[in-house]
């Protein structure tokens, strides 16, 4: 198969930095679409995986699953998307097309859902390099509208941040008459409240941050609770339907759970990995008919059901826009939550 060498932005090892260094695309086939990317989003999830933290990378490691761009060229058989076209493309860029799952417009519980980057391209039998780089080849059914209402150096969040949020309030059905609250306020966590507010849902914020306050009334927030002041914890002790818990790392999730009323969910997209200090005490749970769940991404219809939703009533991320240089810095400000609230890369930065 023919290549294409382009820039892009990554890792060998671990414990380096991210630098420049060179991959390869595959030229295009009849169902892809070539992109120029102009932007791409930073997620908690680059980080991860950049620094091994699930214990299955692969390097070099190139991050990037928040991506805008402009369609350059597509193959012959491509019907959604023509050159020119204001395209994204999210954290999967194939799945087997023929399971249940993927019947159901559910790629991302394909067994086979081959991820943007840290998945396998069988087609250069290699890694997939994601989107901290100049270009990327995709098949269509992957490849998504951009509203062109919307700013586009903000859209590139929506691909991961919102798409990860909204994937859960839809399953469970948030909106007017739900009193729900999100669990840290990072780039998952601000697009929560933008949406959940956007649906008409009751939103609550638990934050450890108290310099967040008044941001999380400006996202939408009706009210913010302290996570780690016992006594404001205490007051909301069995008052939610739903809870979204977006925190990247072991935490303990008890108090969350009485935060539940009777009946009620919450829904952990942060966190992966066993969570048993302190343990999950399944009294609260058997007591009160309450659900501990997860939730990973969202299929293509419904990320383009989000970006619609988007376009239509005008909510875009609120993004810091970096230089791809900027990358490590970046990393550490997330890791001490100093984001406000998602970092996109100018992705001018890496071509010139
Ligand atoms: P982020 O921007 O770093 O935000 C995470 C927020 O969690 C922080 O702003 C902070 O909020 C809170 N937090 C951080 N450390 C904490 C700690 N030790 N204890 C309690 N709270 C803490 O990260 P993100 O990009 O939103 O991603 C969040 C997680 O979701 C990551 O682990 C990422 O890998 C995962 N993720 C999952 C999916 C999925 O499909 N399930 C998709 C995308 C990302 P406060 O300052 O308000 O406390
Ligand atoms: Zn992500
Ligand atoms: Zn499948």
């Amino acid at each position: 198969m023919k290549t294409k060498q382009i820039k892009a932005f990554g890792t060998e090892a671990a414990d380096l930095d991210l630098e420049q260094l060179d991959i390869k695309r595959r030229e295009v086939m009849p169902k892809d679409v070539e992109i120029d990317i102009l932007y791409c989003g930073v997620c908690h999830s680059d980080l991860h995986f950049a620094r091994n933290d699930w214990g299955f990378s692969t390097y070099p490691a190139v991050p990037g699953h928040e991506i805008v761009g402009k369609v350059i060229k597509v193959g012959e058989k491509v019907t959604k998307h023509k050159a020119g076209d204001l395209v994204a493309v999210g954290c999967m860029v194939d799945s087997c097309r023929t399971c249940n799952s993927c019947k159901n417009d559910l790629e991302q519980y394909c067994s086979e859902w081959v991820g943007t980057y840290m998945g396998h391209d069988k087609y250069l039998d290699s890694p997939t390099f994601g989107g901290y780089s100049e270009s990327i080849v995709v098949d269509e059914h992957f490849v998504l509208k951009v509203p062109t209402n919307l700013d586009l150096s903000a859209v590139a969040p929506i691909l991961c941040a919102g798409i990860t949020t909204w994937s859960p309030l839809r399953h469970w059905k948030v909106g007017k008459g739900t009193k729900m609250a999100v669990v840290g306020l990072g780039g998952l966590g601000h697009m929560a409240i933008k949406l959940a507010h956007a649906l008409g849902a009751n939103v609550t914020l638990f934050s450890r941050s108290e310099n967040k306050i008044q941001d999380a009334l400006d996202l939408g927030t009706d009210q913010v609770v302290i996570s780690t002041d016992e006594e404001q914890m205490a007051k909301v002790q069995g008052q939610f339907d739903f809870i979204l818990d977006t925190v990247p790392c072991i935490h303990d999730i008890n108090p969350y759970v009485g935060a539940l009323h009777s009946s009620g969910t919450l829904v952990l997209v942060g966190y992966l990995g066993p969570l048993e200090n302190p343990v999950l005490n399944t009294m609260p749970m058997v007591m009160g008919r309450k659900t501990v769940a997860g939730s990973l991404i969202g299929g293509i219809a419904e990320t383009q059901e989000l970006l619609d939703f988007c376009g239509k009533h005008n909510i875009t991320p609120d993004i810091e826009m970096i230089k791809m240089q900027d990358i490590n810095e970046a990393y550490e400000r997330m890791l001490k939550s100093d984001v406000h609230y998602r970092f996109v890369i100018d992705m001018a930065s890496l071509k010139n």
